[in-house]
């Protein structure tokens, strides 16, 4: 509802419109069911988002960016979120963009931003390798400057959507001899290289979204340096916190999750009456509101914050621990309220359907919560936010 007193009424009000023409229904109702859109549907909601003059909502405007105060950009996401609209894919929008724009050459944002903005490429992200998650600055994938290529040898390990991806932000090592957060250089690698192979792996939720990716004398431009030689893990974790404080908006989504299984529970015939009338279940959804309800206020502080280029401090890490635990448990109550037919289930089968895309076998909770597994790992696995959290703000 709009109100006479909401300041952006007027903008909410085009906002709600945009997002209840555009939001196909059939990528509305595969959200609600659980699932995640395709990498196809990702890209074209990108489209549809540049085509409208809001491709980039937290980038500068002299990048495409839309100039939104924060609370704009958080009426954005609460008609996003209330419209069912699926989140941006934040790789290139929300990672390697804003680096770019911030460290990359003139020639660099000219050839990349507006690609990112219209959905033209989809980046993805090579930094872990075996061996090297956690303790991303023990990375051994080499980088040996000849000429004017760099040639590239190594392994990256848990790459998301490499396959369809035409471009990789890679952390490499360029320098065997310093310290090694030193000798770490970040470079921009054409995903058809001669020389890169892919090999997915299949994951519990039956995606095969993840990926090692082999790199044998892959020769690249010089050019594709982004910043300086050896500044790599400066650049990198700057990224790694946006990733972590990217969880802020994150909130809302979950608000809106909690809705439909509040729905999807009263619909539910239970003792007599229905899931959502049950006291026990009425008591863990309510607690889960409260938690959402917690975590979006510390979320809307720290989009305040990224927005006017203040450090959000510990806030990124405390976010991605939170969002990750609740939204774990939300999916869990999910499952809890679809009950046995959660456990249908249609395996993929072999690995000749390793090309064809997401094939979504199993039904959209339980899908949610096997993949709401993965949230206390990525980004930086929650063991380690809290190790962070202990030393910097505890002084453990
Ligand atoms: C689905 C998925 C998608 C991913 N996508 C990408 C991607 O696109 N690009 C990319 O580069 N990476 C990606 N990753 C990798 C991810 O960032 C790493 O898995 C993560 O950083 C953990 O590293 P690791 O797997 O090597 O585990 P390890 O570092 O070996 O950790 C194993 C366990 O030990 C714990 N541990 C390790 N060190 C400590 C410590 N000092 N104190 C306490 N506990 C500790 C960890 O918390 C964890 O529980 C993805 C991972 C997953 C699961």
């Amino acid at each position: 509802m709009t109100s006479p007193i909401d300041p952006h009424a007027g903008f909410r009000a085009e906002l709600r419109s945009f997002f209840r023409d555009k939001v196909p229904a059939d990528l509305r109702a595969r959200l609600r069911s659980g699932l995640r859109p395709t990498p196809r549907e990702w890209t074209e909601w990108q489209a549809v988002m540049h085509r409208q003059g809001w491709g980039a909502p937290t980038w500068p405007v002299q990048y495409g960016g839309t100039g939104w105060s924060a609370e704009q950009l958080y009426v954005f996401e609460q008609e996003a979120a209330r419209a069912d609209a699926p989140v941006q894919f934040h790789q290139g929008l929300e990672l390697i963009g804003p680096i770019l724009f911030t460290y990359g050459s003139a020639e660099q944002k000219a050839r990349f931003l507006p690609r990112i903005l219209s959905g033209e490429d989809w980046w993805c992200q090579g930094y872990s390798e075996p061996n090297a998650g956690s303790d991303l600055a023990a990375l051994r994938t080499s980088a040996v400057l000849e000429g004017d290529h760099y040639r590239v040898n190594g392994q990256k390990l848990w790459t998301s959507f490499a396959r369809e991806a035409s471009m990789m932000f890679c952390l490499v090592r360029t320098d065997a001899s310093l310290r090694k957060q030193d000798g770490i250089s970040l470079l921009l690698i054409d995903m058809q290289s001669p020389g890169l192979r892919i090999r997915p792996i299949r994951t519990l939720d039956e995606h095969y979204h993840v990926n090692e990716v082999f790199l044998d004398d892959v020769m690249v431009p010089a050019a594709n340096l982004v910043g300086e030689e050896g500044k790599g893990w400066t650049y990198g974790k700057v990224l790694l916190k946006r990733e972590r404080g990217m969880t802020a908006i994150l909130g809302l989504r979950l608000a809106r999750q909690l809705e439909w299984i509040a729905e999807l529970a009263g619909q539910t015939p239970a003792h007599g009456g229905t899931l959502a009338q049950d006291p026990v279940f009425a008591h863990k959804l309510a607690q889960l509101q409260i938690e959402v309800m917690a975590l979006d206020t510390m979320g809307q502080r720290t989009v305040a914050d990224v927005m006017a280029g203040l450090d959000s401090g510990l806030r990124g890490s405390m976010l991605k621990v939170r969002w990750s635990e609740i939204l774990q448990r939300s999916t869990e109550l999910w499952v809890e309220v679809v009950g046995d037919a959660a456990h249908a289930f249609a395996p993929l089968g072999d690995a000749a359907q390793l090309d064809a895309q997401p094939a979504y076998p199993m039904p959209g909770p339980m899908n949610a919560y096997l993949h709401s597994r993965v949230t206390s790992i990525y980004g930086g696995a929650n063991e380690i936010q809290r190790n962070i959290i202990a030393h910097r703000a505890l002084g453990l």
